[in-house]
């Protein structure tokens, strides 16, 4: 099975070496072919896109991304900064669910936000709707009636991309503790009250799925009050902007949280949550979890090696056992000594 890896910028090519070693190790049945992304591709071949990391993006049946952002580009006109290269990626392979889960590491409690003992219990899958929304909309400046400047975007979803995405929620829920809570804003909009109407006449379709809904401002207080209510959050892609972030740091540090991205027929990329840290690039400080837990939730979700996934995972949470730590959770190991410690557990 071909993967696409695009290390891109930054710490990516450090966090994504490891994870091909961990991938190495479970299974024999990928072949890695690799391709530049971002600034590294604005370099060497003058786009943060180029065609063949695009071609070869569309022929693997995976991708796997490390992170892109290089401050040597922040001054290129915006369509050939380094962050257009993900924006690419999702709108040409129609990557329209964003999966974030956040899970905490009993290990790492006292590495939330939250205290250790509601941290404890964060265990969810957060599902944004990546291709629609007030992003995609219709926007602008004008003038109003007497002359003021004004800004506009239109929020907009129809029922075939709310039917779509919740069926992702669904089937994501079917898959985990059975639990599907909506997330909107149907008090006051009418995409909201479209988002829950659709939301609920496909629900007939899993009546295995305990389904609730939850205005999104309610469901930003009950993530930092009780998050362990939550099993999958479905929801659109600003409000997922939104709350995905905060449920990040609810589950620790930015080194740990993977991502996946991922079109209507499983195909995806996986990706960590952070960016290319280039602050820390090319030191060894980089923890690779994030990464190598990126490349389980693509054995799980795009290639059907759910055993090999759960043996990452279970590794990852045996090395932090163990003590492992990159200096992010507080540690002193270098991204490759918190690789080895992975495959020790291995
Ligand atoms: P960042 O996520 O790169 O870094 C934020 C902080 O977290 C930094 O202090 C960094 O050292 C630390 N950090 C991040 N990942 C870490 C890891 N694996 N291990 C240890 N520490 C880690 O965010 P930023 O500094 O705001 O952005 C840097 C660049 O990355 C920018 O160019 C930005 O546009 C880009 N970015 C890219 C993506 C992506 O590729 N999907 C996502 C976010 C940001």
């Amino acid at each position: 099975m071909l993967i696409a890896l695009l290390p891109g910028d930054g710490i990516g090519p450090e966090v994504i070496a490891e994870t091909v070693r961990v991938l190495d190790r479970v299974t024999d049945k990928l072949v890695f072919e690799t391709a530049p992304v971002g600034g590294a591709a604005y370099k060497a071949e003058g786009h943060p896109l180029p065609p063949a990391t695009l071609d070869l993006a569309k022929r693997a049946r995976a991708i796997l991304f490390g992170a892109v952002g290089d401050p040597d580009c922040d001054r290129l006109e915006r369509h050939l900064r380094p962050e257009q290269a993900i924006l690419g990626l999702r709108k040409e392979l129609g990557l329209f669910a964003n999966l974030r889960p956040a899970t905490l590491f009993k290990e790492l409690a006292d590495a939330s936000a939250l205290r250790p003992e509601v941290a404890g219990a964060i265990d969810m899958v957060i599902i944004r709707e990546l291709n629609g929304d007030v992003y995609f909309g219709e926007k602008g400046m004008r003038k109003t009636a007497s002359g003021r400047r004004e800004g506009y975007d239109i929020m907009s979803y129809n029922e075939d991309e709310v039917a779509r995405i919740a069926r992702v929620g669904f089937e994501t829920a079917r898959a985990r503790r059975g639990k599907l809570c909506s997330v909107d804003k149907a008090n006051v909009l009418e995409t909201s009250q479209l988002w829950r109407d659709v939301v609920i006449e496909v629900s007939a379709e899993f009546p295995d799925i305990e389904l609730s809904h939850m205005y999104v401002d309610n469901a930003a207080m009950q993530l930092v009050r009780n998050p362990g209510q939550f099993d999958v959050i479905v929801t659109g892609n600003l409000f997922g902007d939104i709350l995905s972030d905060q449920a990040s740091m609810c589950a620790g540090s930015i080194g740990m949280l993977p991502s996946a991205s991922l079109d209507a027929n499983q195909k995806g990329l996986y990706e960590p949550i952070h960016g290319s840290a280039p602050d820390i690039a090319g030191q060894g400080k980089a923890n690779p979890l994030a990464t190598i837990l990126s490349a389980a939730m693509m054995l799980r979700y795009s290639l059907g090696l759910a055993a090999e996934a759960d043996r990452i995972e279970a590794a990852v949470g045996a090395a932090l056992e163990k003590g492992a730590r990159t200096p992010d959770l507080g540690g002193t190991l270098t991204t490759v000594q918190m690789g080895d410690a992975v495959l020790a557990a291995l």
